[in-house]
């Protein structure tokens, strides 16, 4: 099917995927491919989809495979990803889909009803999961998308008692400073995946 590229760069719509003709009428089954430019790195990544739909409720999902590439280790992990979808009737006929939001934190299943889905991180999810992933970086969370959390780079300042000895910045302090910009290199990355949705 067609090869597209998607609207927003973090995001999946319902509605685009409408557009695009993932959701003919009666059961069907369609598979395509969209290209991404992910965050601020301009990396192109290649998502590809498969949605069955029309059948029964269980049986109606959307499949996506992607490939992940840690920002900070590189380390590559290939994602086969599928996501629940569900069916409310339209006014003027015919189903509305929905993504169910896959995504879970300290056990809690979030199951939300949506009509976007965000990259966050590894995974794809509601924007109620996003925002969790977005906070807990700084919280030193679940979620961590960089390998650096504040409490690290705040231990690191701690630890640094003398900052500067004949006028040159000291090991421990250095070590603190690198630790900030990691910190803020992570911060700008984040706002920038996740800087359309707050
Ligand atoms: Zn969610």
């Amino acid at each position: 099917m067609a090869r597209a590229k998607a609207e927003t760069s973090n995001s999946l719509k319902i509605s685009w995927l409408k557009k695009q003709g993932y959701f003919p009428k009666g059961e069907s089954w369609r598979s395509g491919n969209v290209t991404w430019t992910l965050g601020m790195s301009e990396n192109k990544s290649s998502i590809g989809i498969d949605i069955t739909a029309g059948m029964t409720e269980e049986e109606n999902y959307i499949r996506l495979h992607y490939t992940y590439t840690d920002y900070w280790t590189k380390e590559k992990s290939d994602m086969n990803y599928k996501i629940q979808l569900e069916t409310t009737p339209c006014h003027f006929g015919g189903v509305r889909y929905w993504f169910i939001c896959p995504l879970s934190k300290n056990g809690q299943y979030c199951g939300r009803r949506v009509g976007v889905i965000y990259n966050i991180g590894k995974w794809f999810g509601c924007r109620h999961c996003g925002d969790i992933a977005y906070q807990a970086q700084f919280e030193g969370g679940n979620f961590r998308m960089g390998s650096v959390t504040e409490p690290d780079v705040e231990k690191a300042f701690s630890e640094a008692k003398t900052h500067y000895y004949n006028g040159k910045p000291t090991r421990k302090y250095k070590r603190y400073l690198r630790l900030r910009q990691k910190m803020n290199n992570s911060w700008i990355r984040a706002a920038s995946r996740f800087g359309n949705i707050f």
